[in-house]
């Protein structure tokens, strides 16, 4: 594959080890890094809002990341986040708002149709039930593209993390393909590039670039999701109510004021009350930013403890 023949290239980035990994294999490559474009979905909303879902440290962990290597990151989200879309009631989605290269933010949609959820995401692989990853983050990115004037006539390439090894239904994506965006008025390609790698490649990559990965990885877990993420298990859901105990103590109010659980047969009360918070949890994790808050290591490089940990996370 010819990287060199594309214009834009977008690196979809959570801020977690395989989206990091991407970033750095493309760099590995020789491309460009004036085409390069960090992208990230913000599951709550605009920048800065109140957390509901996801970890408080994530947007500025991506921030400081982009900083470190000199490369633009965009922010894109839809209006209100993970909440405003659990809750509508004959209502329509909100719309979607992106940064633009020049600092300017522009949205589309929130017109309709009318919908009601008033509950949590399912824990599926069938995106229609598990509507977070469509509504915020899948969604989010194709309203980005194909609003976008820049990528019209232009070939964009979008890059993402997604390995065969983390779940069944992952294996059976294709490396290379068309984008959904793809079409006459823009070429738009997916690479999955290190959808045959290991985990333990993964970490090596990072390890040679002296990455210091995001702290949900040194308080114990092996992914890095929404830190209350619907496929979250007992011990990570007692580390959040301990993280984060306001974070958690909402969703509970919620799976009760709508008589759905998120993890069928088993509500959050009962998944704290089950799990055994991952060691040394207790650290604030602002204190634990503020002492090491550095992106790259400027000495030696250890694994963190959540490596090859519990990697529950979307499939
Ligand atoms: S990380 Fe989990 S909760 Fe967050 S959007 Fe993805 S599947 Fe949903």
């Amino acid at each position: 594959m010819n990287l060199n023949e594309y214009d834009y290239i977008i690196v979809a980035f959570s801020g977690g080890k395989d989206s990091t990994a991407c970033f750095l294999d493309l760099l590995d490559n020789g491309v460009d890094k004036e085409k390069i474009e960090l992208w990230h979905h913000l599951i709550d909303g605009a920048p800065g809002s109140d957390p509901f879902m996801d970890w408080p440290i994530t947007e500025d962990y991506c921030r400081e990341f982009a900083k470190e290597f000199n490369v633009p990151i965009y922010f894109s989200w839809r209006d209100g986040g993970f909440e405003q879309e659990m809750l509508r009631d004959n209502s329509p989605t909100g719309k979607v708002f992106w940064e633009n290269p020049d600092g300017t933010i522009d949205s589309s949609g929130g017109k309709g149709p009318d919908g009601t959820r008033r509950k949590f995401p399912q824990v599926s692989a069938d995106l229609r039930v598990r509507w977070c990853s469509a509504y915020l983050k899948i969604d989010v990115m194709s309203a980005a593209i194909n609003n976008q004037e820049r990528f019209k006539g232009k070939k964009t390439l979008v890059v993402t993390g997604e390995r065969a090894g983390e779940s069944k239904s992952r294996s059976n994506y294709n490396t290379f393909e068309n984008h959904r965006c793809h079409g006459k008025l823009r070429t738009v390609h997916h690479w999955r590039p290190i959808h045959d790698w290991t985990e333990k490649q993964v970490w090596e990559i990072m390890e040679k670039h002296r990455i210091m990965a995001h702290p949900a990885y040194w308080l114990g877990w092996g992914r890095l999701s929404c830190i209350t993420c619907i496929f979250g298990n007992a011990n990570q859901w007692a580390s959040a109510a301990e993280l984060y105990p306001a974070m958690v103590e909402k969703i509970a109010k919620y799976e009760e004021e709508f008589g759905f659980t998120i993890k069928q047969g088993v509500s959050v009360r009962e998944l704290v009350e089950k799990g055994t918070p991952y060691e040394g949890v207790t650290y604030l994790v602002e204190a634990w930013i503020e002492e090491r808050q550095l992106i790259r290591s400027r000495g030696g490089w250890t694994l963190p403890s959540g490596a090859y940990g519990e990697s529950n996370g979307p499939t």
